[in-house]
């Protein structure tokens, strides 16, 4: 274990994992043993200065800071962190901002947020792993010109056309550049120009030089650096040449002294040139030995959910959502604010495992670790959604007074009888769902009709006796008499018989609130598949604004509480909009999945 304090204790099931069993043989085998750590990222001199790594293993989150987590980087987090804290490791949190034009500090800020929350720490035997690749900029320029010195890298200044024409495909092999065989010297005075700003962007590149005839089209002499002259959120207007993303990778990993670097299976054909690029550095004596290996395992891809930046920056661009953290979205801000736990989340990303495919999740996954999460531990409360008056006709006779308002109580939690009672009262007008009364009775319904007794939930039995209707024919309120000597927990209270138990909330105690009901944001399971626009399949309902009214308990509640509103499902209190005069509530999910067949 690493000495962090917020990081989630080990859970007891574990799902197929392959992952499990590469660190674990590795462990078995020593691989990583006795490895020097210089304390801190560095090439094989620094690291051999410094003492033995005490994390048995190193791994990684690498997110590009271009935008907001997504519950797809939820899975790739609390694996990395995850197997860290199993296997006596440490993850480390490195932002991969080598692409100067898209990464901004708002970014940056909300992913350190979000990966606290998720309830992970970088903090490890005394010292914080939060690194930025754009720190290793100069590194990375090493490295590229010990790749030219070893004849292992060109400047090639062929058209991007050109280029792209003589790589060949899958069927055919490439053609060499005419630039390929320039000479060592040559190469190097022509890079460090690049360096210099002396030439356009885009006009020449260098490579690696590899082999144009591999069946990997990856091996073709990928290119590794490229000039682009744009402002760098870290390193300013120092660089006009900047690392393609699958050289510097590699060399994020070996600098950090990553063991297992694990990434998403579009990255498999990467593997050789991530081997490829670090065995000729290491040989080169600038990374030390063990190097890290790559593993690659299937996305997360849950269903009704897009989980591709573009596309989410598409949606807030546009405004068809209300922000990154609009409650329907898939980021882990929307997430937090629709609330869904931390603990959810883990356990969702636990429960899909890690697999070598890409397989889709169906978005239930997500309420049902909500659900484990929340039974156990969120109070209960009434609510009414849909209100509708309800007039006890006889109250005064039966209480003495109008004015009377008869005490009640239920158990805050029925699990937890030490979170003690919560309490309401009762009077002669009470909210009810519109739902819970028919004129006409269908088949089976067993609530509220002319003649009908029902339980209102912890206290009495009432008989309806009809309803009163405005001039367009529309219920405005529901009457009942009460029963006396009925109420819920009183000796005898059973001897009436009724087959419907009601929740409500008392007009004169009642807390007026709004309500946001959320539902999935799109109407099909794959709403980008095959090409299609997503923007076409935005579900029109997704987003419903109610007033209803909450049982005296919630007056005070503070900003993200969350509850089981019995019946109706599970809500917290918005954690930006909620004010205790002005409740704001979010619908999470509802008790169990109404989308099931
Ligand atoms: P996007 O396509 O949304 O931009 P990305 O993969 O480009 O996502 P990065 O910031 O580069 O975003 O991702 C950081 C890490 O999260 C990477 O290691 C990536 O493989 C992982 N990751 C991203 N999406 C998923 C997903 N759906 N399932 C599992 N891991 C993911
Ligand atoms: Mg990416």
């Amino acid at each position: 274990m690493s000495d962090t304090k917020n990081t989630p204790a080990h859970e007891a099931v574990k799902p197929a994992n392959f992952l499990r069993a590469i660190i674990e043989r590795d462990l078995e085998a020593g691989t990583y043993a006795h490895r020097p750590f210089g304390g801190t990222p560095g090439d094989a001199a620094h690291h051999a200065a410094g003492q033995p790594d005490p994390a048995k293993v190193r791994l990684r989150f690498p997110p590009e800071p271009n935008g907001y987590l997504h519950v797809g980087h939820a899975k790739s987090i609390c694996l990395n962190f995850g197997l860290a804290r199993d296997y006596g490791g440490v993850c480390h949190l490195r932002f991969d901002d080598t692409n100067p034009e898209k990464e901004e500090q708002e970014y940056v800020d909300a992913i350190e947020e979000m990966v606290k929350w998720l309830g992970w720490d970088w903090n490890a035997f005394g010292t914080p792993h939060l690194y930025y690749a754009s720190n290793y900029f100069d590194f990375m320029y090493r490295a590229a010109e010990t790749l030219i010195e070893r004849g292992q890298a060109y400047v090639d200044e062929q058209t991007p056309e050109e280029m792209r024409a003589n790589r060949g495909d899958f069927t055919t092999p490439g053609t060499n550049s005419p630039f390929r065989d320039r000479t060592v010297a040559e190469n190097l005075a022509r890079f460090r120009e690049m360096r210099d700003g002396r030439h356009a962007d885009g006009s020449m590149v260098l490579r690696a030089k590899i082999d144009m005839a591999s069946p990997n089209i990856n091996l073709r002499d990928p290119a590794i650096y490229r000039i682009r002259r744009a402002t760098h959120h870290n390193t300013g207007d120092k660089w006009c040449i900047y690392p393609m993303y699958t050289f510097a990778h590699p060399i994020e990993d070996a600098l950090e002294r990553i063991t297992h670097s694990i990434c998403t299976l579009e990255f498999e054909d990467q593997r050789p040139f991530y081997d490829w690029l670090l065995e000729n550095l290491a040989d080169a004596g600038l990374l030390a030995h063990p190097l890290p290996k790559q593993y690659e395992f299937g996305r997360l891809n849950l269903s009704y959910v897009v989980t591709s930046k573009r596309k989410l920056k598409q949606l807030v661009d546009e405004k068809h959502v209300s922000g990154w953290d609009d409650p329907r979205m898939p980021t882990l801000a929307g997430m937090r604010r629709r609330g869904y736990t931390p603990a959810a989340v883990r356990k969702m990303a636990d429960d899909t495992g890690a697999s070598k495919t890409n397989a889709w999740i169906d978005y239930s996954v997500l309420d049902i670790a909500l659900r484990a999460d929340l039974e156990e531990q969120a109070p209960r409360a009434m609510a009414v959604i849909d209100p509708v008056k309800l007039k006890l006709t006889n109250y005064a006779e039966v209480f003495g007074s109008a004015e009377h308002r008869e005490p009640c109580s239920a158990p805050a939690h029925p699990h937890h009888p030490e979170l003690g009672q919560r309490s309401f009262s009762l009077g002669p007008e009470l909210w009810i769902e519109r739902e819970d009364f028919a004129e006409v009775p269908p088949k089976g319904f067993f609530r509220l009709f002319p003649g009908n007794k029902v339980r209102l939930k912890y206290g009495y039995v009432i008989e309806c006796t009809g309803c009163e209707k405005d001039a367009d024919g529309s219920v405005t309120a529901v009457t009942a008499t009460v029963l006396p000597d009925t109420k819920s927990g009183t000796p005898g209270a059973d001897a009436v018989k009724v087959k419907g138990v009601l929740t409500w909330v008392g007009v004169h105690d009642g807390v007026a609130a709004e309500i946001r009901l959320f539902d999935r944001l799109f109407t099909e399971a794959q709403p980008d598949a095959g090409g299609r626009d997503f923007l076409s399949v935005l579900n029109p309902g997704s987003k419903k604004i109610v007033q209803g009214y909450l049982e005296p308990s919630l007056a005070h509640a503070p900003p993200e509480a969350r509850y089981q509103f019995e019946r109706h499902g599970y809500f917290v209190t918005d954690r930006l909009d909620h004010r205790a005069d002005a409740p704001v509530i979010n619908r999470i999910t509802g008790l169990r999945d109404s989308w099931a067949k």
